[in-house]
């Protein structure tokens, strides 16, 4: 009874932050991604042709969760923009509060796109809102088509779903149609993106969309749209 009632304070507590934390990014214009995958699936290079692929046209910073280190952290801030890390030291997802802190270091209304990296599992990232517009599942081909059936939460709380590297399909043997249909069965809304960041293949697609949310956004919240 009081380990349920502790667990629930938890979420409590983290929902009112990632409440706060939506309010901040609104505000500012700020579309904020938080991008949940398993340790390998390719968030980091993602990330980095994303960023890359939208340099001149939109001011990204990143939030880097990691249990120890800061490797992704430093090819990311090498592409020129301002990255932060947190160092979870054990915990196997990111919080709202530390999200909070981390953003105090960024010229806000500089930024077009926050990207956090979480902490790399399908699991309690999902349980964690972080006061992000969109979650994005980034799913590998590698690891197999049976993960959204496995993983369901995750799946159904996703924004866009990526499979990524999508170039390695032939030699993994991943069924495309049976990974996009459990998505489906359990996320009817989310788009879902095929690409490989290392060939280019399905990029200029999801900078689209990125392109596209974040106009959405500021005409919602009737701040400067872009372009
Ligand atoms: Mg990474
Ligand atoms: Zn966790």
């Amino acid at each position: 009874m009081t380990e349920i009632k502790i667990l629930k304070n938890i979420l409590d507590q983290n929902r009112h932050r990632a409440e706060d934390n939506r309010q901040v990014f609104n505000k500012h214009g700020i579309l904020a991604l938080n991008f949940i995958a398993s340790p390998g699936a390719g968030k980091t290079t993602l990330l980095e042709k994303t960023i890359s692929g939208l340099k001149g046209k939109l001011e990204f910073a990143v939030i880097e969760g990691d249990i120890t280190g800061d490797y992704d952290a430093r090819r990311l801030a090498a592409l020129g923009i301002p990255v932060v890390q947190i160092n979870t030291e054990g915990g196997c997802h990111l919080d709202a509060g530390m999200v909070h802190k981390a953003f105090q270091d960024f010229v806000l209304d500089r930024t077009d796109i926050l990207a956090v990296e979480n902490v790399g599992n399908l699991v309690c990232p999902a349980e964690f809102d972080l006061g992000e517009a969109f979650k994005v599942v980034v799913l590998s081909v590698p690891e197999g088509e049976d993960k959204p059936a496995k993983y369901p939460l995750i799946f159904s709380e996703a924004g866009a779903v990526v499979f990524s590297k999508i170039d390695l399909l032939k030699a993994v043997n991943f069924d495309l149609a049976k990974a996009r249909e459990d998505v489906r069965r359990i996320n009817r809304e989310a788009p879902i993106f095929e690409l490989s960041a290392a060939t280019g293949q399905g990029m200029g697609e999801w900078m689209d969309w990125l392109v596209s949310k974040l106009n959405e956004q500021r005409k919602f919240n009737s701040t400067q749209p872009f372009s």
